[in-house]
C-alpha cells in the first residue's frame, strides 16, 4: 500500500471526548471513527487490525473442530420469550416493526442457535457439534464507555458446543481454554491475561473469564501470583483461596474481561426441547457450552496494554502492515524496493508522500509496523537501507539487494 493513496487521516491530536487511552489512540490514529457513544466505524487501518484478530481467532476455533456460520442480528420476540430473557435481560434492544410485531436485536445467540441446532442434530451420531460465528452484537449498555471496551454495538466471536453428556462437555471446555490461551498469546497479551473463576449462574458451579490485567480495567480480580489463576469479584466472598493451590495470598488487581466461557449444560436445550435419541434408543437432552470473545474489546485491550497515546508497536500477527518503508528523498530506489517487497507478498506500507521526515516518523509511530525500513541519502552512503526492529530499537544497514531476503519481514 502506498501511503499517498491510503484512506488514512492521522489527526495526531487527542479528541476531546476520548474517555480512555484506546479511544484517544484509535481515533487520533485514524483506526476508528466515533458515530455516537458506544458505536464506532472501523476505518481501513483499523479494519486491517480487526481482520487479523479475526483470522487468529478463526484458526484457533477451527483447530478445535469449530465450524463457522453466520446468524442473523434480528430475532422474533418468541425466541426470547421462550427462555424468559425477553423480560429478564435489561440490555436487550426491543422494538416494533412495520406489521406491529416485536423483535429483538440479538445481544448473544443462545436463543437463536439452540432452536436452529434442532434442524442439525437428531441422533447421538450428530454429536458433538461445535458452531461459531464472528458477528456484531447489540447491547443497551446503560453506560457505554472506555472507547471500544464497552460498546452498544460490538463484535464478538461466539462458539456454541453441543454434547451427549457432561463428561464430553468437560473435555471440550478444557480444550477451549487451551485455544483461548493461544489466541491471547498470538494477540500479544498472553502474559497479562489470566484465567479467572467466576459465577456459573444457575446452571454450573463456575464459569471462567479471561481477564487481562490493566489499570484501566473496570473489573476486579483476586490473583494468585504463583498460579496466575484468579477469582472474580462476584465470588470472592465464597471462594477465598486460590482454586488451584488453595493459597489465601491473593492480590487484588484491576482487569479487562476479554473472554468468557460457560457450561450451559441443559439450560437452553431444555427451554427449546433440543434432545436426541442415544445409542440405546432413549431420548436425552443435549448438553451445551458457550464461549465468547469480544473482538472489538480485544483490539482496545491490546491498545490499553501496549500503546502510548501516540505510538504503538503491534504484535507481528496483529499488525496492519508488517513493514513500514519510509523514503527520505530517495523515492526512486524506495519505489523499487517497495515493488520487490509487494511481489514477495510482504505486508508493506510505503510512505511515498511529500512530507517532512518528522511527519513521516510520527505517523509511522501511529501505524505501528514492527519493522521499519528507512531509505535516505545517509543510509545509501552507509551501504543500503536502515532496517529497524521497532520494539527493541535495534537497527542495521542492509544492502538493498538483501532486503527481501530478511527473515524478519516474513509475516
Ligand atoms: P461484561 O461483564 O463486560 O459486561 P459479559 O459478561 O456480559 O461482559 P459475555 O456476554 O460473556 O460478556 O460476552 C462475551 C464477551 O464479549 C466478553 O467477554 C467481552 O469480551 C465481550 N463483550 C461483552 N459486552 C461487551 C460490550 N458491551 N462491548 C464490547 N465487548 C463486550
Ligand atoms: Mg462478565
Amino acid at each position: 500500500m502506498k501511503q499517498s493513496k491510503f484512506a488514512l487521516k492521522i489527526k495526531r491530536e487527542i479528541p476531546k471526548d476520548a474517555d480512555s487511552k484506546n479511544a484517544a489512540f484509535l481515533v487520533s490514529g485514524g483506526y476508528v471513527n466515533k458515530l455516537m457513544a458506544g458505536v464506532y466505524s472501523y476505518l481501513p487501518l483499523g479494519y486491517l487490525v480487526l481482520k487479523n484478530l479475526e483470522e487468529i481467532i478463526r484458526q484457533e476455533m477451527q483447530a478445535i473442530g469449530g465450524q463457522e456460520l453466520l446468524l442473523p442480528a434480528l430475532a422474533p420476540k418468541e425466541n426470547w420469550q421462550q427462555t424468559g430473557r425477553w423480560q429478564d435481560l435489561d440490555i436487550l434492544y426491543k422494538f416494533k416493526v412495520a406489521n406491529g410485531k416485536e423483535i429483538a436485536l440479538n445481544p448473544t445467540h443462545e436463543e437463536i442457535i439452540t432452536p436452529l441446532a434442532k434442524s442439525m442434530i437428531s441422533s447421538y451420531k450428530d454429536l458433538p457439534l461445535y458452531l461459531f460465528q464472528i458477528q456484531n452484537k447489540f447491547r443497551n449498555e446503560i453506560r457505554a464507555k472506555s472507547g471500544l471496551l464497552r460498546g452498544r454495538e460490538f463484535i464478538m466471536k461466539d462458539l456454541y458446543s453441543f454434547h451427549l453428556d457432561d463428561q464430553d462437555l468437560d473435555q471440550y471446555y478444557d480444550k477451549v481454554i487451551g485455544a483461548y490461551k493461544k489466541i491471547f498469546k498470538r494477540s500479544g497479551i498472553g502474559r497479562e491475561t489470566v484465567l479467572a473463576f467466576a459465577s456459573g449462574g444457575s446452571f454450573s458451579k463456575y464459569s471462567h473469564e479471561f481477564q487481562t490485567l490493566a489499570e484501566s480495567g473496570e473489573d476486579l480480580i483476586y490473583l494468585c501470583p504463583k498460579c496466575q489463576v484468579a477469582v472474580n469479584r462476584e465470588i470472592i466472598d465464597e471462594v477465598k483461596n486460590c482454586p488451584n493451590c488453595n493459597s489465601n495470598d491473593l492480590e487484588e488487581k484491576k482487569s479487562i474481561e476479554v473472554g468468557n466461557i460457560f457450561k450451559l449444560k441443559t439450560k437452553y436445550s431444555q427451554a427449546f426441547n433440543l434432545s436426541i435419541t442415544d445409542r440405546h434408543g432413549d431420548q436425552k437432552t443435549v448438553v451445551m457450552g458457550c464461549y465468547g470473545i469480544g473482538l472489538s474489546r480485544l483490539l482496545a485491550t491490546i491498545v490499553e496494554i501496549i500503546a502510548t497515546e501516540k505510538k504503538i508497536v503491534w504484535p507481528t500477527e496483529v499488525a496492519p502492515f508488517s513493514v513500514h518503508l519510509i523514503s527520505i528523498n530517495q523515492d526512486q530506489i524506495s519505489e523499487e524496493i517497495y515493488l520487490k517487497l509487494t511481489k514477495q507478498k510482504i505486508k508493506v506500507i510505503f510512505d511515498d508522500r511529500d512530507a517532512t521526515p518528522g511527519e513521516k516518523f510520527s505517523d509511522a509511530d501511529f501505524i505501528g509496523s514492527p519493522i521499519r525500513i528507512i531509505i535516505s541519502t545517509k543510509s545509501i552512503t552507509a551501504g543500503g537501507a536502515e532496517v529497524t526492529e521497532v520494539s527493541s530499537g535495534r537497527s542495521k544497514i542492509v544492502p538493498l539487494d538483501k532486503i527481501t531476503g530478511l527473515d524478519s519481514l516474513k509475516n
